[in-house]
């Protein structure tokens, strides 16, 4: 105790008052003058949830399936599922017959109270088919209603541009220069693989 109250007296340069500290009021009117002039200042504080934040798109928001002409991107591959830490996607792969893709996802489901928000989906994603979206602002009154399904998820591409617009700048700057980047090893989704195989050009071409 005796210790404790030595450092308390020991620290002068804290404890000692000037004249005008002394007197008192004067300190109250340069804290009240301080406060004055803050008054005039823009702010940089929003009152949410009255006024929300536009975020960039740099902001990884919840994820969306991105959708072409209607449809979604996705061929159901379930890398995202598996990439994803706290198991928060599943799905279930269904077949197409009249379309260049294979697969398609029936069900696609995220809950969202499991979703950390991580993004390792939109980057392991081989058809940009999945994307954090600007959106941050949704709650739940049950468990149930976290798990989104493809009638939440799905959103137009022209919707989610600034985020593609985004990733096509700042992701992969490397893609095709460190691998030797071939159109022909990017068909996997092709229903006529063969077709485009004989069309494509041979490795000697290239070397
Ligand atoms: S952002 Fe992360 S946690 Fe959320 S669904 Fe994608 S991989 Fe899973
Ligand atoms: S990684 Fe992309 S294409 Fe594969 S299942 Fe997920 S969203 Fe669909």
């Amino acid at each position: 105790m005796g210790k404790v109250q030595g450092i308390i007296k020991g620290n002068k340069a804290e404890r000692e008052l000037n004249f005008s500290g002394k007197l008192y009021l004067p300190e109250i009117f340069k804290g009240m003058w301080f406060t004055f002039s803050q008054m005039f200042r823009k702010s940089v504080t929003l009152e949410y949830p009255e006024v929300k934040p536009v975020m960039g798109p740099e902001f990884r928001g919840r994820p969306v399936l991105v959708a072409e002409e209607g449809k979604e991107r996705c061929v159901a591959c379930g890398l995202c599922a598996r990439a994803c830490p706290p198991l928060a996607i599943s799905m279930q792969a269904a077949e197409i017959t009249d379309d260049q893709k294979e697969r398609y996802p029936e069900r696609f489901e995220i809950d969202m109270l499991r979703c950390i928000y991580c993004g390792f989906c939109e980057e392991v994603c081989p058809e940009e088919a999945i994307v954090m979206s600007p959106e941050y602002d949704y709650n739940f009154q049950d468990r149930k209603d976290a798990i989104y399904g493809k009638d939440k998820l799905v959103v137009d591409k022209e919707l989610l541009k600034p985020r593609l617009d985004f990733l096509e700048d700042r992701r992969n700057r490397n893609f095709g220069k460190v691998y030797d980047f071939e159109e022909s090893n990017n068909i996997h989704t092709l229903r006529n693989r063969d077709e485009v195989m004989k069309h494509a050009p041979h490795d000697e071409e290239h070397h």
